[in-house]
C-alpha cells in the first residue's frame, strides 16, 4: 500500500557526510558542493528547509526514515501526511 510521506531537508546544514545518499539513493544525491540534495525537492525560502511530499511504498518510507535517524547532523525529517 501506498503512503504519503513529507520530507524536510535542512540542506544549509548538512555536512556531506553522504550517510542518506547511501541508504535511500532515490531519494538523496550527492551534489558538487559536496551537500546532498533531496531529489525533486523545492525550497522553501520561508522555512529556510527544502520540501517534498511524495507517494511512497512502505520499503520506501522505511529507507526515508532510516535515513533520516542516520543523519550524524539530524537535518533530515520525515513524517506521514495524509
Ligand atoms: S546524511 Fe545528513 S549530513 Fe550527511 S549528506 Fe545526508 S543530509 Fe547531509
Amino acid at each position: 500500500m501506498k503512503r504519503r510521506a513529507k520530507i524536510t531537508f535542512d540542506r544549509q546544514n548538512c555536512i556531506g557526510a553522504a550517510v542518506c545518499a547511501a541508504i535511500a539513493p532515490k531519494f538523496w544525491k550527492m551534489v558538487d558542493d559536496g551537500k546532498a540534495t533531496l531529489v525533486s525537492g523545492r525550497n522553501n525560502p520561508q522555512i529556510k528547509r527544502f520540501e517534498l511530499v511524495v507517494e511512497v511504498s512502505e520499503e520506501d518510507i522505511k529507507l526515508l526514515e532510516d535515513s533520516a535517524r542516520s543523519c550524524p547532523v539530524q537535518v533530515i525529517e520525515v513524517m506521514e501526511v495524509k
